[in-house]
C-alpha cells in the first residue's frame, strides 16, 4: 500500500546525517535500467562522500544483470565507485537509494535493502511506498537530484564539478530540459548553483541528446511509421501510441536505452494528451513509458498495471501480446 508523504520532516534530515556519520561504510542503490537522475544523483552522492569524507568506503550500484552501464550515461564522473550488484552484502550497515519509488524497483539489490539495518531512500516519486528506515521523499521536487544536493549540502561538502555534473544530469532530464511543470525558481536557482562549480550546460546537453549513433535514425523511422492515433482514448483526450521492436534495434545492434527517447518525439502530438511506447527487451518484455501533458493521471495507470511513476511520466514491463498491453491502457485511461 502506498503511504502518503510529504516533504522529508527535519528530524529525518537530522537521522540521515547521524547515520552517515556514524557509518563505517555505505552502500549506494539506485533503480534497475538507471536513467540520468538515477545514476547521476547516486554518482554525485559518491563522490561528494569520497570529496567530504575521503576515509569513509563507499560502492554504488544497480540491481541489473548484466551489469551495463547505459552508453548514453558513460559521461557521468565517479563510475569507479560502481560495483556489480553480486559483491553487496547480504545485510549492509547503511544503504542509500536513489530515484526508487519501491523496493522492487532495485532488482537484485532489493535483497540487501531489506536486510540494511539503515536504509536511507531519496526519491521524488508521489507513488513511493516508504521502504526505507529514513525516507527522504519529496513528491514536489523535480528530479532525486535535487534531493541529493540538499543532503550533500546538509553534509556541509561543497560542490566540485564532478558532483555538480551528475545532480545537473538528473535535473535537466527529469524537468525535459527545464520544460516541464515542475520547473520552478528553486529549480533555476538549484541549476545556477550547479553551473557555477564550473560545468557548461552544452557540453552537458551535447552529451545526453546529441550522441545517439546513426542507426538510431533508422531505429526512430521505424517507430514513428507506425504511430497510432487514438483520438476517442482517454476521454477524448487522445492517445499516440507506438512500438520499438527488438527487429528495429537488431539492424544496428542497438541497446534497449537508445529507444528511450523515442518517447519525446511522440509526446509532440498536439492531438494526444497521453503518448505511449512499448519497447521490446532483449527477452521480449515490453518496457512501457508513458507521458501526459495536462490531464491524464499515467501514474495511476501504470500502478493498476505493476509498475509506478508521476502524474506526466510513468512506466511499467508487460510479459503478455503487446495487443493486450494496449487495450490494458486504453482501458485504465478511460477508468481514471
Ligand atoms: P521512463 O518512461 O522514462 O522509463 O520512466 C518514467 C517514470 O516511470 C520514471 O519515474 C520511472 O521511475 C517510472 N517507471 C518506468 N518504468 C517503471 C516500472 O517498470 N516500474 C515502476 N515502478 N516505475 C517505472
Ligand atoms: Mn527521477
Amino acid at each position: 500500500m502506498t503511504i502518503p508523504v510529504t516533504q522529508p520532516a527535519e528530524a529525518d534530515w537530522s537521522r540521515a546525517l547521524a547515520s552517515i556519520d556514524r557509518a563505517e561504510r555505505i552502500w549506494l542503490a539506485c533503480h534497475v535500467r538507471p536513467d540520468a537522475d538515477a545514476l547521476g544523483s547516486m554518482l554525485a552522492f559518491g563522490t561528494a562522500i569520497r570529496t567530504g569524507r575521503p576515509d569513509l568506503p563507499i560502492a554504488a550500484s544497480f540491481g541489473d544483470d548484466p551489469f551495463e552501464v547505459p552508453r548514453i550515461l558513460d559521461f557521468l564522473p565517479g563510475q569507479s565507485l560502481l560495483r556489480p550488484p553480486a559483491e553487496y552484502p547480504a545485510r549492509p550497515e547503511v544503504m542509500v537509494t536513489f530515484d526508487a519509488a519501491s523496493i522492487d524497483r532495485l532488482g537484485l539489490l532489493a535483497g540487501p535493502a531489506e536486510a540494511a539495518a539503515e536504509l536511507i531512500v531519496l526519491d521524488h516519486h508521489a507513488s513511493n511506498t516508504g521502504f526505507g528506515t529514513i525516507n527522504l521523499v519529496d513528491p514536489a521536487a523535480a528530479a532525486t537530484a535535487v534531493l541529493a544536493a540538499e543532503l550533500i549540502s546538509r553534509l556541509d561538502i561543497s560542490l566540485t564539478r564532478d558532483i555538480a555534473l551528475g545532480l545537473y544530469a538528473g535535473l535537466v532530464t527529469d524537468t525535459g530540459s527545464f520544460r516541464y511543470s515542475a520547473t520552478t525558481p528553486q529549480v533555476h536557482e538549484l541549476a545556477a548553483r550547479l553551473l557555477e562549480a564550473g560545468l557548461e550546460a552544452g557540453a552537458v546537453s551535447r552529451e545526453l541528446y546529441d550522441r545517439a549513433p546513426f542507426g538510431y535514425l533508422k531505429m526512430l523511422a521505424a517507430a514513428l511509421s507506425r504511430a497510432t492515433l487514438e483520438p476517442a482514448a482517454s476521454g477524448g483526450a487522445g492517445l499516440v501510441w507506438t512500438t520499438v521492436t527488438r527487429a528495429d534495434r537488431a539492424a544496428d545492434r542497438l541497446a534497449l536505452d537508445a529507444a528511450e527517447s523515442v518517447i519525446d518525439v511522440l509526446r509532440s502530438t498536439d492531438e494526444a494528451e497521453v503518448a505511449v511506447v512499448l519497447k521490446e527487451d532483449d527477452d521480449g518484455i515490453w518496457q512501457v513509458s508513458m507521458r501526459s501533458k495536462s490531464t491524464a493521471d499515467v501514474a495511476s495507470v501504470a500502478i493498476a498495471l505493476g509498475g509506478g511513476g508521476h502524474a506526466r511520466a510513468a512506466g511499467f514491463s508487460y510479459s503478455g501480446r503487446l495487443g493486450e498491453a494496449v487495450s490494458a491502457i486504453l482501458k485504465c485511461l478511460d477508468e481514471t
